[in-house]
């Protein structure tokens, strides 16, 4: 045996693992397919690491089993988050909505505390190392990968696959976890992409295209839930952390619902305009509101250029339905590319919650976001992997 565990996929979860498992005293090889540890995490929050939610609950997940995550995050805190990076010189800032990033450092540094960590505990890691087969033998577990086209053999008695999702195959990503588990006869719940920005095509599309790089706070919903947060009109649809919250409970042929003006009432507010200035124009009642560009585009089924004491009560009802109920059918979503994680992923029954270990294949662990876990935008992805991570160490 070359280790006490090996480790497949040097991302958040794996690499937390692995210094954990240090910290109990136990000898991991970390085998990563890339050329460098951590890739996800040094792009993540455009460079600078949302590392967790100081509200990180299972109520922010998606699972067929929204309780399995419990058991984790239980063990290992976002506080454990907190005072872990702390103790390596990371503080946390929240930059909106709980969302803690560092304060004076960045994702480089994040990966760096890891890579340090594993260095100094004597943990290998492996890069340039693409696991092509696990083989499951009587007591323990034979790992073969390619290194620059040679075949290496590895055993050890533990083994943690904690080789992440779909999104950004040129970021490293496979489908490694998912072809192991479906050949295993392990159950997988359907996967999509989620957090993703959403299309728009036919005859909508030049409208949103005109608005590209505009961004509007908003209200986004469907039946089962609601975000207010920013939406970004791009050239070829939405963006911005509302659509890519919905997208994650979006399904193809959905209507989504997006109040252009939440936490105001637009009858209301015509209403006592009308009675200050019933000359002031509708353009200029939502000019207060809203860049030029966008009431300009609004002015598509909007009166915009009519006085507001010349609206008539019709025309009222429709500015309502307008501005709090815009109604959006998107085509479709953009794809594993531009995805931040999998919707989805292996059936969470299969696990222990408790240990994070397989079921059906004794000394076999998952961890991370090959699991059917997905975690809303903000931090909550990376909550999951650390604790993850860190529950798969202490059972190796
Ligand atoms: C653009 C972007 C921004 C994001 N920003 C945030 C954020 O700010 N906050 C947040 O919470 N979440 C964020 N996420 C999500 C977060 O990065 C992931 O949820 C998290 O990295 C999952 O951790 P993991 O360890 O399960 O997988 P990963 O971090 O993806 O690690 C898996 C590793 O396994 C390796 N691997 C795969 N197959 C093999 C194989 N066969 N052999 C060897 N190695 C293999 C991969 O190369 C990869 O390094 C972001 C995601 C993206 C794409």
């Amino acid at each position: 045996m070359n280790a006490d565990a090996i480790i497949i996929g040097a991302g958040a979860c794996g690499l937390m693992c692995a210094v954990q498992a240090g910290y109990l005293g136990k000898k991991v090889i970390l085998l990563e397919r890339n050329e460098k540890p951590g890739a996800k995490i040094l792009i993540s929050g455009g460079g600078r690491c949302n590392y967790t939610n100081q509200f990180a609950s299972a109520e922010q997940f998606i699972s067929n089993n929204p309780h399995f995550i419990k058991s984790s995050f239980t063990q290992f805190t976002v506080d454990d988050t907190i005072s872990f990076f702390e103790t390596y010189g990371i503080s946390g800032k929240e930059k909106t909505l709980g969302q803690l990033f560092p304060d004076d450092k960045n994702a480089k540094d994040v990966v760096e505390v890891f890579t340090s960590i594993c260095a100094d505990l004597g943990q290998e890691i492996r890069c340039n190392a693409d696991v092509k087969d696990i083989e499951i033998l009587d007591r323990g577990f034979k790992i073969t990968y390619d290194k620059n086209g040679k075949n290496v053999i590895l055993t050890a008695e533990k083994l943690v696959i904690a080789t992440g999702g779909l999104p950004i195959a040129k970021m490293g990503a496979t489908d490694f976890a998912l072809r192991f588990a479906r050949k295993n006869g392990l159950k997988i719940v359907e996967t999509a992409p989620a957090l993703v920005p959403l299309t728009i095509t036919g005859k909508d599309e030049e409208w949103f295209a005109q608005l590209s790089g505009n961004s509007v706070l908003c209200e986004v919903s469907n039946d089962d839930i609601s975000f207010e947060e920013n939406i970004l009109f791009t050239h070829w649809g939405l963006s911005g952390p509302a659509i890519l919250q919905i997208s994650s409970f979006w399904k193809r042929g959905e209507v989504v619902n997006i109040n252009l003006l939440p936490n105001y009432n637009i009858t209301q507010l015509l209403d006592e305009e009308r009675k200050l200035n019933g000359k002031t124009l509708l353009s200029t009642l939502l000019n207060r509101f809203y860049t030029k560009k966008f009431t300009d585009a609004l002015g598509k089924f909007l009166p915009v250029n009519k006085p507001v004491a010349s609206l008539t009560k019709v025309e009222i009802d429709s500015i309502a339905q307008t501005i709090h109920q815009f109604k959006v059918k998107p085509a479709g979503d953009k794809g594993y590319d531009k995805a931040e994680v999998m919707r989805g992923g292996i059936n969470t029954n299969e696990i222990s919650s408790k240990t994070l270990e397989c079921k059906k294949i004794p000394n076999l662990f998952f961890g991370g976001e090959c699991l059917d876990v997905t975690g809303w935008l903000g931090g909550y992805n990376f909550q999951w992997a650390w604790s993850s991570g860190f529950v798969i160490a202490q059972n190796l």
